[in-house]
């Protein structure tokens, strides 16, 4: 089931949130829109809220993870800056927790290879991956993914529509493991789609940390205007908000909507025929603007990389408590000795 933050605000304090980015890189304004501003808002409603930086799922798509500590410290200060809370949050990653890991075992066994081979998201990536052979965990990260996800016994996760799919398989996970041994032991957690579940990058596909095609929420002034400048766009002095025919343009006017709080269609009309260049000026003043006291908090915190680790080491120790707890419960109802 996909909820809204409304139906949440009646009982916050009854949600455990789980949810998180892998450290391949700096988040973009995708993240920002399209679930970090939940996150954010959700945690000042009272609901309990676990961050996975997800570094084993970097090995998805290539060989190597690189920069892994240097990225996660980054991914700690894209989230404080955009107003997460580190003394209420849990920001932890996953590799630090063997019992995490540990679950994935009886999860594989709930779900068929055929289910796995149908997810329509790996099937993007894999098309984006530009390799010739398809790992092992490509296919199998959605269900690690339930691992992330009911170590913790979450029941809400704020993600982009990219993700659906693997939720999905969380709650399939859940429900076939609670079937199978005859315990509720996992709730089948909703996914929390936000106003923007999927921002279009520069090129007019999904905007991506991985694809070339982002605006990096830490990005200077002059960075941003050097990025949208050179956004594919064409050549219709006409601005229309069209994102199956124009995804480069749709892009463009989705992010200006979002930072002026506005529709694309009312942003497409005020820049009516002046063109893709008039629209890139609007669209970069709109996201500097709007980014300002955000890029000015990050660089504040960005000065001491030591808070940061410390941030990541409190929440590794906390979740590593989370999932001891949940696997002694699993391998009680599972009879394993
Ligand atoms: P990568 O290219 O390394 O896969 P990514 O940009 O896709 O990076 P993830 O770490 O895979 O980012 O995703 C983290 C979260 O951000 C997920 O919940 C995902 O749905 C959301 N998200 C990522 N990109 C967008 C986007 N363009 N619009 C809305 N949400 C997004
Ligand atoms: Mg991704």
């Amino acid at each position: 089931m996909i909820t809204t933050v409304d139906s949440i605000r009646r009982n916050p304090a009854r949600h455990r949130i789980l949810t998180g980015d892998r450290p391949t890189g700096p988040l973009h304004l995708g993240h920002y829109f399209g679930t970090l501003q939940n996150r954010v808002e959700l945690q000042r409603l009272g609901v309990d809220l676990f961050l996975v930086v997800a570094d084993y799922q970097v090995l998805t798509d290539r060989d190597l993870a690189d920069n892994l500590a240097e990225h996660a410290e980054n991914l700690v200060l894209d989230y404080l800056a955009a107003g997460v809370d580190p003394d209420r949050a849990t920001v932890f990653a996953h590799s630090a927790v063997p019992a995490l890991n540990q679950l994935l075992v009886p999860f594989l066994s709930l779900v068929s290879v055929a289910e796995l081979g149908r997810n329509p998201t790996v099937k993007d990536e894999i098309a984006h991956s530009g390799r010739a052979t398809v790992s092992g965990l490509m296919f199998t990260y959605p269900v690690h993914q339930a691992a992330d996800i009911l170590f913790c016994k979450a029941d809400l996760v704020p993600v982009g529509q990219d993700q659906l799919p693997h939720l999905e398989t969380t709650r399939t996970v859940a429900r076939r493991f609670n079937e199978r041994y005859g315990a509720p032991v996992f709730p089948e957690p909703d996914a929390l789609l936000s106003a923007a579940p999927l921002l279009l990058g520069t090129d007019g596909g999904k905007m991506s940390k991985s694809r070339g095609n982002a605006v990096p929420l830490g990005a200077s002034e002059d960075e941003t205007a050097r990025l949208l400048r050179a956004a594919t766009t064409d050549a219709d002095r006409r601005i229309t908000y069209d994102p199956e025919h124009r995804p480069g343009v749709a892009g463009l006017l989705q992010l200006a909507a979002l930072c002026l709080d506005r529709t694309p269609e009312a942003v497409a009309e005020e820049v009516g025929d002046s063109g893709a260049a008039q629209l890139k000026k609007l669209v970069t003043e709109a996201v500097n603007e709007y980014f300002r006291p955000h890029r000015a908090r990050r660089a504040e915190l960005a000065a001491d990389r030591g808070f940061l680790r410390e941030v990541l080491r409190v929440g590794n120790e906390r979740a590593n408590a989370v999932a001891a707890t949940t696997l002694a419960e699993v391998r009680e109802v599972m009879g394993t000795v």
